[in-house]
């Protein structure tokens, strides 16, 4: 008989559950919507161990309300909703998944720097509206080119680096600014090394794949939008508040940068309301950076051997806190 309980707070691919029903009970939250506060902490009242999303918050209420727990396990890379300093507190080893969904991010990150640069998406839409009417124009649809750009990569991280290896293809110029400079990963990937203020300034596609910190909060908002070329692209696949929204909508509006991609937004989901749905230089993807089925099953099994690891007391293939780590 298994000898834990483990709370999953969504549903997973049964591969990624029969791996933690090896080792544990299993409550699965059956809902599409994820539990509330409240339920969580009734939910976690008797597990040793929890599966979270990026929509479970994590903090020290939650952990007060689960005084059994050994293991949390994030379906993530991002950590954001995790008070993972608190979990340290208390010794408990907290699971992420690095490794396995930066390929499949990166494709996305560059699907959508295609898009918009080539304006799929927005003539996609024009279409549909029963826009075309004349076979072929010379002065329609003018978009960007791909190859040979500028892009600055913010963040050169396990994203940002797949990211590189990707605009490589396109023989683009690439720069980047991150907090940390890697000699190494320049030779690698081809990439240079710029100040913040230049890369905004001189890239035709700014893409940020950094984490969401205190310090990467609204990275991009008024100044820095003002700094980038008026034809400039951005794109962000990173966490929705790392972009001031009102600062981009001005900027959008304003045509103080030409167009922008985003696959995360603040809050999530984007309120129908907001006015940056109103405009048609501005794509939205809802949050679907590493949802490629056969990464998702990889990400999903991380998370669950994480899980079952933290239960039984042994090193996790990827743990956020080692030091918590038995
Ligand atoms: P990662 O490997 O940890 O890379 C993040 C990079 O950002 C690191 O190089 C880090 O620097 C750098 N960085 C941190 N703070 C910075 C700052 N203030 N200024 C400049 N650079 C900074 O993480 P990753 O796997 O590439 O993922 C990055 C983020 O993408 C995740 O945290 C997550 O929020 C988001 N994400 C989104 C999706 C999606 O579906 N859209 C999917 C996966 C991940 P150091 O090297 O010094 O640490």
């Amino acid at each position: 008989m298994p000898q834990y309980k483990a709370l999953v707070t969504r549903t997973l691919l049964p591969e990624a559950l029969d791996i933690i029903r090896e080792a544990a009970d299993v409550t699965v939250w059956p809902e599409e919507a994820p539990p509330s506060a409240e339920e969580l902490r009734r939910l976690a009242a008797d597990a040793d161990g929890i599966l979270t999303t990026i929509m479970d918050r994590v903090d020290a209420t939650l952990l007060d309300a689960a005084p059994n727990l050994r293991v949390i396990s994030q379906l993530a890379v991002g950590l954001d909703n995790v008070d993972v300093g608190e979990a340290t507190r208390r010794g408990i080893p907290v699971g992420y998944t690095p490794g396995v969904l930066a390929k499949s991010t990166a494709d996305l990150a560059f699907a959508l720097l295609l898009g918009a640069a080539r304006r799929t998406s927005e003539s996609e839409r024009w279409v549909r509206g029963g826009g075309w009417e004349i076979q072929f124009h010379p002065m329609h649809w003018l978009g960007q080119d791909v190859h040979e750009a500028c892009l600055g990569i913010v963040g050169l991280g396990q994203i940002g680096r797949e990211i590189a290896r990707r605009a490589r293809g396109f023989d683009m110029d690439i720069i980047y600014h991150s907090r940390t400079r890697y000699p190494d990963a320049e030779a690698e990937y081809g990439v240079r090394y710029v100040e913040f203020e230049e890369l905004l300034a001189q890239a035709d596609f700014v893409i940020l794949s950094v984490p969401l910190t205190p310090q990467t909060h609204h990275l991009i908002s008024a100044p820095q939008l003002a700094m980038m070329k008026p034809s400039g692209i951005l794109i962000n696949v990173s966490r929705g508040p790392v972009v001031d929204p009102a600062a981009l909508y001005e900027a959008l509006r304003d045509g103080q940068i030409a167009r922008a991609t985003l696959d995360v937004t603040a809050p999530e989901p984007i309120d129908p309301n907001d006015p940056l749905l109103t405009l048609d230089n501005l794509v939205i993807t809802p949050h679907i950076g590493s949802a490629a089925l056969p990464t998702r099953l990889n990400t999903m099994k991380l998370a669950a051997r994480n899980l079952v690891a933290g239960l039984q007391g042994e090193r996790m293939e990827a743990c956020a806190n080692t030091d918590a780590m038995g």
